[in-house]
């Protein structure tokens, strides 16, 4: 409705209108519990979509994460390097196997993880005689990392890359899927993600054998035996046959999710790429970002007002808008972790923290709610 006040959201849920059927034969069948048909289509069809040999359906995008660790054998006393501006999802668990983070910084281009910051930490592992277990490249806000450097520099120590692609399914990488370019890859299907099944991850490779492991560990553990038997710790990660569904149904409309996505990041761009001190994410050449959100940073010197008095703006407004994530060697909970720059005098994700600002962009926001959200910011940016 024209000038209603109705919360706009950051990444609500989108709903294609496919899940009920599925989620209706979940139920006709009764198969409600843990896994089922629908667990295993969802597995095939995600597989097949990215191009990967297989995929495990799990409870979250963290739990697969976990998984992915613990596959590589990741244990106390274990270093692995991870990419600073993320969620603490990517990070949190490095610390459930005991292993200790060290944070990359982003570069300038794609605000994923440098490939300069990245060599310099490997050079200081391999000086002090203890190289990571893994690298752990986060794909942000829809757009891949530039993988082929980085892969080629963890190649060249022979440590294997986890690619946290929760936010970018979707996206591409020279041609190939993003997420399936790693020894592992992860998505989520939060209910913010670009597409959702409320709440679930799905852990992908080319290694079968490693799937099939992770299954085992994601479903308790069980030793084949007719009694309950059990060797080694287990995890209850499965994803729920009706979740499984809904995923399913969301799967079917990626494709179409990613150009409105794409599209609203359009509308904005027109609305204040000529405004003096604001800079949008940029697109890296190597690939096609989904734009899951759009991001920007806004300089306060040169726009007279910063990126968090436009949130605040905003949610005057009844509009979900966020700051840039907040980097995690800056977190207290990492506050013992090392760190390394994209050069020895800047720390890039520093700067776009402060100064950085997703604004919504889910993939049904109406035409009104666009101009709403242009408007408010617009008035803001006047203002300075
Ligand atoms: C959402 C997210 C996760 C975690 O996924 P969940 O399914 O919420 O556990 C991990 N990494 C990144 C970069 C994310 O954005």
């Amino acid at each position: 409705m024209v000038g209603s006040n109705n919360r706009i959201y950051l990444s609500p849920p989108h709903m294609s209108g496919y899940e009920q059927q599925f989620v209706a034969e979940a139920f006709a069948s009764n198969w409600i519990a843990p896994l089922g048909p629908h667990v295993d289509a969802f597995e095939r069809e995600l597989a097949e979509h990215v191009g990967i040999a297989g995929a495990v359906a799990v409870s979250s995008g963290t739990a697969a994460i976990h998984l992915a660790l613990r596959l590589l054998g990741v244990g106390p006393g274990d270093k692995i390097f991870c990419s600073s501006l993320t969620f603490v999802a990517s990070a949190n668990p490095i610390l459930y196997q005991g292993a200790e983070p060290v944070f990359i910084d982003s570069e300038p281009e794609s605000w994923n993880m440098s490939p300069s910051a990245l060599e310099r930490a490997f050079r200081a592992a391999d000086n002090s005689g203890k190289l990571p277990k893994a690298v752990i490249v986060v794909n942000l806000y829809g757009q891949s990392a530039d993988m082929a450097p980085l892969i080629a520099i963890c190649d060249r120590y022979d440590v294997p890359v986890i690619e946290d692609a929760a936010e970018s399914l979707g996206a591409t990488y020279q041609g190939k899927a993003s997420g399936a370019l790693g020894k592992f890859g992860i998505y989520s299907f939060n209910g913010n993600k670009i597409i959702t099944t409320s709440g679930g991850g799905m852990l992908v490779s080319n290694n079968l054998e490693a799937l099939e492991k992770a299954r085992f560990w994601a479903t308790q553990a069980r030793d084949p035996a007719r009694h309950y038997q059990h060797c080694e710790v287990g995890h209850n990660y499965r994803l729920s046959n009706v979740l499984a569904g809904i995923g399913r149904g969301q799967l079917r409309l990626l494709g179409e999710r990613v150009d409105r996505r794409r599209s609203v990041f359009r509308r904005y761009y027109s609305a204040f790429s000529n405004v003096d001190g604001i800079q949008f994410m940029p697109e890296a050449l190597y690939g096609r970002s989904t734009r899951w959100l759009t991001a920007l940073t806004i300089d306060p010197h040169r726009c007279g007002v910063s990126a968090v008095h436009i949130v605040d703006a905003l949610a005057k407004e009844n509009i979900e808008a966020r700051p840039v994530w907040k980097p995690l060697h800056l977190q207290p909970l990492f506050k013992e972790c090392d760190y390394y720059t994209h050069t020895i005098e800047e720390s890039v994700s520093d700067r776009l923290f402060e100064t950085g600002i997703c604004l919504p962009s889910g993939s049904n926001m109406s035409e009104d709610e666009l101009c709403r959200v242009i408007d408010c910011v617009r008035k803001c940016l006047a203002v300075g």
